[in-house]
């Protein structure tokens, strides 16, 4: 077997192979739309990521946008393409007082509330003006629009993991993932993304801090924002798995795994409990959407492990994917 003494030496192992001395376990968390979906589930993800940092490991953690945000900004985006200026002007302010409403039923403490409330703010005058001052939409400016729903979202993550006394940070994809300039559809570049990722990621990873990044975006080498495709925020936490080197991506998501077919469709679906990577790569290429079409692309052939797991029964085992033949 080759070894990447590179990513064994980053993950804590010493020069010798002594594994005594490895460092701890790290996890790249990936939280989708339901997970993150109201007040509710928002604390729980963040008990959920205690538990796991206090167990021992390092976490990187990854935010989809509240679920129906994306849906909303999309939809707004024909509001602009058609001049509907009043369905604009009432799609905008559900979507501030729908984060505000989140922030506020999380009952934070004063400071983090009133820090958090600012952030929400700052961000949606960005979208707002961003949206009234535009007369059509070409994917770059609907890729911008759609970034909004992370970017608001992982402020209010960060800040319910910060209550529980959680050091964590907010951390903007566009700033660590490098992508060409397909617009809707962009791919990484790996080998820039990596740069940043060490120079951004692994200082705060080293720190104790734990990354709250924004799922489903990036941007071009020219610092524009891109969108990696619907239900993208997969394929962020497993581009970042790869690049760090993570020992295992966990999906969190809301059924207990992949199964043989869609459970919500069909009764007789069975859950997988161990898949190899290839399988679930084809798995995930012919629509099964529990995982993005190109999730598993990046750790095929890497030893990091991909499991998906229900965030509402964490207890559950999940589908465990990886280097295994058949
Ligand atoms: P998230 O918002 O967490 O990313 P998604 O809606 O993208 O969640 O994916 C989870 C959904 O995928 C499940 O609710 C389920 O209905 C659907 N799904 C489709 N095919 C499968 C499958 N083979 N195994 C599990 N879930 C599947
Ligand atoms: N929020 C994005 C979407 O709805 C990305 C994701 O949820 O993974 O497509
Ligand atoms: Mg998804």
């Amino acid at each position: 077997m080759e070894i990447d003494l590179q990513v064994m030496e980053r993950n804590g192992y010493a020069k010798d192979g002594n594994q005594e001395s490895k460092a701890k376990p790290l996890l790249v968390m990936k939280f989708g739309g339901t997970s993150v979906g109201g007040s509710k589930p928002i604390k729980r993800v963040a008990s959920l990521v205690e538990k796991y940092t206090r167990e021992g490991n390092s976490l990187v953690v990854v935010v989809s946008a509240i679920r129906g945000v994306t849906n909303s900004l999309v939809e707004m985006g024909n509001f602009i393409k058609q001049n509907r200026r009043l369905d604009l002007e009432l799609s905008l302010e559900d979507i501030f007082y729908r984060h505000l409403e989140v922030a506020s039923n999380l009952n934070l403490p004063h400071p983090l509330r009133a820090s958090l409330d600012d952030k929400i703010e700052e961000l949606f005058f960005g979208l707002h003006s961003l949206a009234l001052n535009l007369k059509e939409t070409p994917p770059k400016s609907l890729d911008r629009i759609l970034s909004y729903g992370e970017r608001l979202n992982v402020p209010i993550v960060q800040a319910a993991l910060s209550a529980r006394g959680v050091f964590a940070e907010a951390l903007d994809a566009s700033k660590i993932i490098e992508t060409d300039t397909n617009f809707g559809f962009a791919s990484p570049n790996m080998e820039r993304t990596e740069q940043h990722v060490k120079n951004i990621v692994e200082p705060m990873i080293e720190m104790g801090m734990i990354p709250v990044v924004t799922g489903f975006i990036g941007s071009t080498m020219y610092g524009d924002i891109t969108t990696l495709g619907r239900g993208g925020s997969d394929y962020t936490a497993s581009i970042l798995g790869r690049v760090l080197g993570a020992d295992e991506v966990w999906i969190w998501t809301d059924v207990d795994g992949v199964y043989s077919d869609d459970p919500r469709k069909n009764p007789n679906a069975q859950l997988l409990t161990e898949l190899s990577q290839i399988k679930a790569h084809q798995m995930a290429m012919a629509g099964a959407r529990v995982l993005y079409p190109k999730t598993v692309e990046p750790l095929i052939g890497t030893q990091t492990v991909l499991r998906v797991k229900n965030t509402f029964d964490p207890e559950s085992p999940g589908t465990k994917i990886y280097i295994k033949q058949g």
